[in-house]
């Protein structure tokens, strides 16, 4: 192993052995990263969330010029539980060529070998800027302040490459998702009489009909886009729970679910499609029994796609890194949209297979470390 192989393979083992998943603190994480920069001379920005648990954090290496290019990672995983693991998901294990660990593909192999470059960052023209966000996994929660900040306070960067898990390929265009959460409230009354109450669980279940005819109309005429898979707009119900007993007519009912749209299928009209359709065709029904009864929809969470653009510099830039011409499209959502809803052109391009990502025994390979190393090698020279 050579001198940057240790020093990639430290920076990794020390990114996984901080348990980050989104439900806890990634403040210990962000703390080491910035003592890290600091040590080489780099000073940093925090940009926390509300309550102070976890921090987003970014930094710029080289002048404070424009036309420099993001290098963007989250660092929240995905839980273990329940998964079969068959070694400490947060300490790295080397097994056949392979490093396993709780997010080595997604995405702090990335961010390892990109930390331990930054000594290699020392004569850049151009500007390298990092930056490092919480709660990807939970719907983008932490990115948009972090994006506001950077674009607020940085010289207009060209490029923003996302390390996402893509196999060191070019991805160009990634679905949205909207999480959303539905209540129903019925009226009570025993299950004899139900001339006398209104079910929520039965209204929930007509909405939720409505949903999958809803679904099996996008598979069935789009709007599809092509490279994505599958090429249109998912609606689904994750969770429904409501009613107490099966001779009660339900008072309460609760179902979530998720619209991953792709670019141009805006969800907002998906919405208002589904509210129209409740408060039309279910609400009257609840509140001829009780006043108070009623559906109430709330968006839980949402990340924007990112759509392919004809002038997309950070396309480009990737393609000319990697050699490749071959450009892809991914189902799963990520940051690329918010970057690209701040104007900053982005590409998703990151070591490890989004096969690997929230699995058991998570990994990835030696060969995609040394192919992102040289990327962010010759993206040094590049800006040098
Ligand atoms: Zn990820």
């Amino acid at each position: 192993m050579s001198i940057l192989q240790a020093r990639i393979r430290h920076m990794i083992e020390r990114l996984i052995a901080f348990d980050t998943v989104s439900r806890r603190s990634n403040l210990a994480l962000i703390d080491y990263v910035r003592d890290y920069l600091s040590e080489h001379g780099i000073d940093t920005t925090l940009v926390p969330s509300d309550d102070g648990r976890k921090a987003n954090l970014y930094a710029s290496i080289g002048p404070a010029v424009a036309g420099g290019v993001v290098l963007s990672g989250h660092t929240d995983v995905v839980p273990i539980d329940g998964q079969p693991w068959h070694s400490d998901p947060f300490q790295v294990i080397e097994r056949d060529g392979r490093l396993y660990g709780r997010g080595s593909c997604d995405m702090k192999g990335f961010l390892g070998v990109v930390l331990a470059l930054v000594p290699e960052m020392s004569a850049l023209r151009k500007p390298i800027h990092l930056a490092l966000s919480y709660d990807e996994e939970v719907g983008c929660q932490g990115a948009p302040r972090l994006i506001q900040a950077m674009v607020e306070h940085l010289p207009q960067p060209a490029a923003v490459i996302v390390g996402e898990p893509t196999n060191m390929q070019p991805i160009t265009a990634h679905k949205g998702i909207t999480c959303l959460r539905t209540t129903v409230i019925g009226h009570e009354a025993h299950s004899s009489q139900t001339h006398r109450g209104a079910s929520a669980v039965m209204s929930a279940a007509r909405l939720i009909t409505w949903l999958d005819d809803l679904a099996r109309q996008r598979a069935a005429q789009g709007p599809f886009v092509s490279g994505l898979e599958p090429a249109y707009t998912t609606v689904h119900v994750g969770v429904v729970n409501g009613g107490t007993a099966v001779n009660i007519m339900a008072r309460h009912c609760v179902f979530d679910w998720d619209i991953r749209h792709v670019p141009g299928d805006e969800p907002e009209a998906i919405i208002e499609h589904f509210q129209r359709y409740s408060r039309e065709h279910i609400e009257p029904g609840l509140q001829a029994m009780a006043p108070n009864a009623g559906v109430s929809t709330e968006v839980v969470v949402q990340a924007p796609a990112l759509a392919e653009t004809a002038d997309n510099a950070a396309i480009e830039l990737v393609r000319s890194l990697t050699g490749s011409n071959m450009t892809y499209k991914a189902a799963f959502a990520a940051e690329g949209g918010l970057f690209q809803r701040a104007g900053l052109p982005t590409v998703l391009c990151g070591p490890g297979s989004v096969d690997q990502a929230h699995q058991a025994d998570e990994f990835v390979s030696l060969e995609q470390i040394e192919r992102c190393t040289r990327f962010i090698q010759r993206l040094i020279q590049r800006l040098s």
